[in-house]
């Protein structure tokens, strides 16, 4: 009898105490989530809190300071986002905007570059990085609240999300605005950079922003001193057309040589000794001036940022911009 018992209560346990207690749960999760999505919700928050044990807190190195300083892994991509993309572009740019700040952390983390510290807040080593006050200070009072907020929800909404190839969190390059057409890697830093994620892509509706089209002019005398920076025996007869010319083109357009005289430099050089804001530039002859014309801004590899901002006014979602900049790759939870 003792036994019918037990097996009753057990019953009675399984079948109505059980189902009123994970009920009572499920109404606390949201009211809004259909019953059957409850338990992958559950597991994914159980997998969440588990995997950021690992990186929910980073140790930020400050360049400037050399205070390394211990914050949550989303506060600190919060600063990064705030940071890196304007907050005017649309929430889902803002959003692959978080997502590749948290890869690139993550990459970080796993192939340190700093001894006690996982990143710094220096863009031109790291990540760039601003504090919440420097941020704030900059917008108007006005829309203080609502930036800051959209920046959180970016961060919130992609919570524990990273793009990752074959498994492992990818090399997560991005730039301001592509012209059109991103690059590829080798030929911004050279054999051996390729990655298969990162191919040349074309995006429409770049040519709408700021970034797209600048243009750079030289007396023939400055273009020669700032050659001479780095070549000093540089001579150019600017009366020969055949001294100064473009000699051939990456696959994705940018200028992979040029000759400047009795040198012949790459496009990513002369990028950096005349100060152009990309490799895609034409060169024109002006009323004896030399007039560089350029199109996107930046080393032109990865997600643009500009193009995530005009694919997400097309509608697109964050991991629909991420899959269009990123070839082959997946959203996985970190
Ligand atoms: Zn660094």
């Amino acid at each position: 009898m003792k036994k019918v018992f037990i097996y009753f209560f057990l019953f009675l346990l399984i079948f109505f105490l059980l189902p009123a207690l994970l009920t009572k749960k499920d109404s606390e999760v949201s009211a809004k989530v259909p019953e059957k999505d409850i338990n992958e919700i559950e597991n994914q928050e159980i997998n969440q809190e588990h995997n950021y044990k690992n990186y929910g807190v980073i140790k930020l190195l400050h360049k400037k300071t050399g205070e390394i300083e211990e914050v949550p892994l989303d506060m600190y991509l919060c600063n990064v986002v705030s940071s890196e993309m304007p907050v005017d572009f649309e929430l889902e740019a803002l959003k692959a905007q978080a997502v590749v700040a948290r890869t690139y952390t993550i990459y970080k983390i796993q192939n340190k570059k700093h001894e006690n510290s996982d990143i710094c807040d220096d863009s031109s080593c790291c990540q760039a990085w601003i504090s919440k006050e420097e941020r704030l200070a900059k917008w108007d009072e006005n829309e203080r609240e609502s930036n800051w907020s959209k920046i959180e929800q970016s961060v919130n909404e992609t919570k524990g999300k990273i793009i990752t190839y074959n498994g492992s969190p990818i090399n997560a390059f991005f730039h301001s605005n592509s012209g059109g057409t991103t690059e590829l890697p080798v030929n911004v830093w050279g054999g051996g950079s390729n990655l298969p994620y990162l191919q040349v892509v074309e995006t429409n509706g770049e040519e709408g922003y700021e970034q797209y089209k600048s243009e750079v002019v030289f007396t023939q005398n400055e273009l020669i001193e700032k050659l001479k920076t780095k070549y000093k025996d540089i001579i150019i007869n600017f009366d020969n057309n055949e001294e100064l010319k473009i000699l051939d083109y990456t696959d994705s357009g940018r200028v992979k040589t040029i000759k400047f005289g009795n040198h012949d430099l790459s496009g990513t050089e002369t990028r950096s000794l005349l100060g152009l804001k990309s490799t895609n530039f034409e060169i024109i002859k002006e009323n004896g001036n030399i007039k560089f014309l350029v199109k996107g801004y930046g080393h032109g590899v990865g997600m643009s940022q500009t193009g995530a901002d005009s694919l997400a006014k097309e509608g697109k979602s964050y991991e629909d911009i991420i899959k269009h900049f990123y070839i082959g790759v997946e959203i996985s939870d970190i």
